[in-house]
């Protein structure tokens, strides 16, 4: 038997033995809603009794930082090096969660007590992001107690904030730059693209909040007395609306498409399952016209509008109403003039006779979108290696079509970002019953396993 064999044997045991599922057990038993919390201290609890075993066992050496922005959630960082001849391993990970839900799950499943229901565990947190960061740090001290050393340096970043926006991330990674200085970060978080085939991403699409606000007036007036006379908000913006993108959710202004659709990025996304999804079925003819569902998920832009307004629709009156709302949204890929998102439509508006219709914004892109170079030497390596190990071509998205706070990486630790999910599109993050198959766990923690060690240096 190699060393790598016993290295996998390792990490086979763990469900044999239990102690996967009592150390993911224990995670998702400290309540970490970061929407919810009523201090930071409930937070933090999730480092001290939560990862700090395993980061000792790892000799990582670990320091928590206050959040550079007030009253949020600290930080964990830390590092262990091995030798400065070594490359250094980026690992990142959330252990806040969404709201827990309690009440809506199913079979009266507790979101804070882990639950095996035939081949699946059911936790909040289970997927998103406690049982992912767990595989990576469990499949680590498989190599370490194997090998007796990693074979390259890692450092580690956990936050508490993921599902608020990772308030502070951005300003952490500026002011500890060279503490956290590295080669490449690998982390693990969202969906594979098919379950029983390893994902790589590399990246985020961007994403823009704003809101179309039309105001004529103060209070409603009669429809009897003044309808026709007076300009209806609700029509206007309607109107409005139908120039940012068509009937069939084309994009109309032309600032807004991307010129990041390149021949690479085409020919990579033709390697993914044309089907999008098992259970939900996809509509054919929406937005870019030409491209596949695949291009348009991961290599294009999409406008939504979140939410829509003017009157109560539930207490209809008859009269003209005073203002329309609209919350719109743009995600967007690299490739996109994202400064000029704002004042492309205020030109786009205007050239269309839409001055009365003001857009409010801070002006603050939600999340930046980013992707590392598919030419990346860290992206052939990983990819080999998990090709050999899956026997089979794997599937490389070029990016995640949601956001992440990525561009903390990207842009100020300027690091390759190789993003290994385990999880599956059907795991419920977000909402009640979230849940991961025990076999999908099992195959992520060899996956790694088997990653790690052939990452290390051997010597
Ligand atoms: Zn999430």
């Amino acid at each position: 038997m190699t060393l790598l064999d016993r290295a996998l044997e390792k990490s086979e045991n763990l469900f044999s033995d239990g102690e996967f599922i009592t150390k993911l057990s224990s995670l998702v038993s400290l309540v970490t809603d970061s929407k919810n919390s009523m201090s930071n201290d409930d937070l933090t609890n999730y480092y001290s009794k939560g990862l700090l075993g395993i980061l000792v066992e790892l000799g990582i050496q670990t320091k928590i930082i206050d959040n550079p922005i007030k009253n949020c959630p600290p930080f964990l960082i830390g590092t262990r090096i091995e030798s400065p001849k070594l490359k250094t391993i980026l690992l990142y990970g959330h252990g806040d969660t969404v709201p827990l839900q309690q009440g809506q799950w199913n079979d009266g499943i507790c979101p804070n007590e882990l639950k095996i229901i035939g081949e699946k565990i059911y936790g909040r947190g289970v997927a998103d992001n406690k049982g992912q960061h767990l595989i990576n740090l469990l499949a680590l001290r498989s190599i370490l107690k194997t090998r007796k050393k990693l074979g390259f340096n890692l450092k580690v970043i956990f936050e508490m904030g993921e599902e608020i926006g990772s308030p502070g991330l951005f300003e952490l990674c500026e002011q500890h730059k060279d503490y956290l200085k590295s080669d490449v970060l690998i982390a693990s978080d969202g969906p594979r693209v098919a379950i029983d085939v390893p994902t790589l991403f590399l990246g985020s699409r961007g994403a823009i909040n704003f809101e179309l606000e039309v105001k004529y007036r103060e209070g409603a007036h009669h429809s009897g007395n003044w309808g026709g006379v007076l300009r209806d908000p609700g029509v206007r913006l309607s109107h409005a609306l139908s120039v940012i993108a068509d009937k069939n959710g084309k994009i109309l202004i032309e600032n807004w498409k991307p010129t990041s659709l390149t021949a690479e990025v085409r020919d990579r996304l033709k390697l993914l399952p044309s089907t999008i999804s098992e259970t939900l079925e996809i509509d054919e003819n929406w937005g870019e016209p030409k491209l596949s569902a695949n291009e348009k998920l991961f290599g294009w832009n999409s406008f939504s509008i979140l939410a829509l307004g003017s009157g109560d629709i539930n207490i209809p009156v008859n009269a003209i109403q005073p203002s329309a709302n609209a919350l719109c949204q743009l995600r967007f890929v690299v490739g996109t003039d994202a400064d000029k998102i704002i004042s492309s439509l205020r030109d786009h508006l205007d050239r269309h006779g839409f001055e009365d219709i003001k857009i409010i914004t801070d002006n603050a892109i939600n999340f930046e979108a980013t992707r590392t170079n598919l030419n990346n030497i860290w992206l052939e390596k990983v990819e080999g290696i998990l090709e050999e190990f899956h026997g089979d071509k794997i599937h490389v998205i070029p990016n995640l079509a949601g956001s992440l706070p990525n561009n903390c990486f990207t842009d100020v630790l300027n690091v390759p970002t190789i993003w290994i999910p385990h999880s599956y599109k059907e795991c419920s993050q977000h909402a009640p019953n979230e849940h991961l198959p025990i076999k999908l766990l099992r195959d992520a923690l060899l996956l790694m396993t088997n990653l790690y060690w052939y990452l290390g240096d051997n010597d």
